[in-house]
């Protein structure tokens, strides 16, 4: 890749957003930002066909906030989200590029208390991020005003189709002032989404990524499926049974400051690793370079900007730490290893919404990525017996144990142990603190365990209010379209009751149950934490204190997609 670096600063933004983009640690547009952010400077609506992970959230924020008034404390943007999940996501990236500017955002989902929501509305927001149900309930309270709104983002407008969000987001759109700039993203666009656009949009311009078929090289791929708290832990054990000692690894990382992290934590695991990114200078790249060529260093975190145009035949693995932001990348990514005729090892670290790109690169570049599974703890202790096994025979065929030998006879004579107990002894004393098996770290736990694929809900009714099941299965059903087979265990206690339901109808129950009353009680329906069941009877003890049903039986649960 020897095209002129494109750089932030083409797009003549103002200096508190460079400052704030050069801070998140981004080197360099990705090809959507490249192409939509111009556009949408100039004033244009813009259909962009992206899917996460290609960098669509800034390229729409970076050209609405750079427009947006930030000392008027009025409405001006308004980002519509299919899931809580993502309106999160992309109010906190829009809270970070926005910080020097001063600008408030706020996220607004059901599921949350709407009184919070109104103080905050009251106190002057700029840009308001949320699901399509709640936005709607507030403009309906009269609790958000319209009349300033200069921006509207629909964001994954396929997936608020799949979920039924359409006729709110065009209830929305057409409560929305005439004068207004809109853009749309979405993954796919199928008809409907077509339809909202020649509707709601002026004049759009279409915006896509190309995609050019690329052939890879051959290498070994594949992919992990990880979130994104488990990638760190999953990186070591890969790092630990995949590779041979001494092998260069090649990991690639979006942002600066996202090499800066990781080769820090590589470092505190023992690994001789550093960072490479566009802020250090061409002699300090060089000095990077050529140690992990002399063996110096095992592995480098570079950034796509700094690893451009380096040479190194050594490298045995790649890992996408972070999923390249197009195939284009991923190939030249990948390329790195497999030189000067070894074989090399590509592996990629995918989190569930990503799975998308996944299949993408599959396609342009027509080859499988196998998935592999994280290496276990079982694993890594197995590897590292297996290393220090053979480090002990090669020192018995390489080195001279005269010395040695009549060290361990005289220990056998002097102190009556065995041969093999006194060899135990000396392998523990070789060991140091480097022990041969894994400490499990105990996974943080932020939800309560269901089956796979369910969420536990808490619902603030239960027995006293005259609660039972077929109230729960009824009202899920009913208000939120939920299949009713598909509701899962149902645990009612006096004041409160547990309901599990398949995890790709949760923002839609959240949003949509918000406010029910089941029984004339109000429902305050959100998800189950632990400790809302701490002090609750374990479950075979439910009879005695709370009932339990489940409607499907002791079926598995449905497949998440
Ligand atoms: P999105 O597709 O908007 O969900 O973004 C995916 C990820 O890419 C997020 O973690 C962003 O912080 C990151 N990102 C977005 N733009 C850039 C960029 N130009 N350089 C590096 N990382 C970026």
């Amino acid at each position: 890749m020897d095209e002129i670096q494109a750089s932030f600063g083409q797009f003549g933004l103002s200096d508190p957003l460079i400052r704030a983009i050069e801070e998140v640690g981004y080197e360099a547009p990705t090809p959507i930002q490249l192409k939509t952010i111009p556009l949408l400077l100039e004033g244009r609506d813009v259909i962009g066909q992206a899917q996460t992970g290609t960098g669509k959230t800034a390229a729409f924020a970076l050209p609405i906030l750079e427009q947006l008034n930030p000392r008027r404390k009025e409405v001006q943007a308004l980002v519509l989200t299919p899931t809580r999940e993502l309106g999160i996501q992309v109010a906190e990236a829009m809270y970070s590029y926005g910080k020097h500017l001063g600008v408030r955002v706020l996220p607004v989902y059901g599921g949350q208390s709407i009184g919070k929501q109104i103080h905050r509305l009251e106190s002057g927001v700029q840009v308001v991020v949320g699901t399509p149900g709640r936005i709607m309930d507030h403009l309906r309270r009269g609790t958000l005003d319209f009349s300033n709104l200069r921006f509207i983002v629909l964001d994954e407008a396929d997936e608020m189709l799949r979920m039924g969000f359409i006729e709110d987001v065009e209830w929305i759109l057409s409560n929305a002032p005439e004068e207004r700039q809109t853009a749309l993203f979405s993954a796919t666009i199928p008809a409907e989404v077509r339809r909202i656009a020649d509707r709601y949009l002026k004049d759009p311009v279409m915006v896509e990524i190309e995609h050019r078929t690329m052939t890879v090289p051959t290498i070994d791929q594949r992919y992990v499926m990880v979130s994104e708290a488990q990638k760190v832990g999953a990186l070591a054990n890969v790092l630990e049974t995949q590779t041979a000692p001494g092998e260069a690894v090649l990991i690639f990382a979006r942002t600066k400051t996202g090499t800066a992290d990781l080769a820090e934590k590589l470092q505190a695991r023992g690994y001789a690793a550093e960072a490479m990114h566009g802020d250090m200078n061409q002699v300090q790249r060089e000095n990077v370079v050529r140690r992990l060529r002399s063996g110096q260093l095992e592995i480098v975190v570079a950034t796509d900007v700094a690893a451009r145009g380096w040479d190194v035949d050594r490298i045995g693995m790649v890992v996408n730490y972070d999923i390249p932001y197009d195939t284009e990348s991923y190939v030249h990514r990948i390329g790195r290893t497999g030189r000067a005729g070894r074989t090399g090892k590509a592996l990629l670290f995918v989190t569930p919404r990503q799975k998308r790109m996944l299949r993408d690169i599959e396609r342009y570049t027509g080859q499988r990525i196998e998935p592999v599974k994280v290496p276990s703890p079982a694993d890594v202790a197995a590897r590292r017996t297996q290393i220090f096994k053979e480090r002990i025979l090669k020192t018995l065929e390489e080195e001279d144990l005269e010395l040695y030998l009549n060290l361990v006879e005289e220990l056998v004579e002097e102190s009556g142990y065995d041969i093999s107990e006194i060899a135990a002894a000396a392998a523990r004393l070789a060991r140091g603190d480097k022990p041969l098996e894994v400490v499990i770290e105990p996974a943080p736990e932020e939800v309560s365990q269901t089956e796979e694929g369910m969420v536990r809900l808490f619902i603030h009714a239960g027995r006293q209010a005259g609660v039972r099941p077929a109230d729960i299965v009824g009202a899920i059903a009913n208000e939120a379209g939920v299949p009713g087979r598909a509701i899962g265990a149902i645990d009612i206690y006096n004041h409160f009751s547990f309901v599990d339901i398949p995890a790709q109808y949760l923002d839609r129950v959240l949003e949509r149950m918000d406010g029910v009353t089941i029984r004339s009680q109000k429902a305050d329906i959100r998800v189950a934490t632990p400790k809302d069941q701490k002090g609750v009877p374990p479950q075979r003890d439910f009879k005695s204190r709370g009932k339990r049903f489940n409607p499907r039986g002791r079926k598995k649960p449905p497949r998440r997609e």
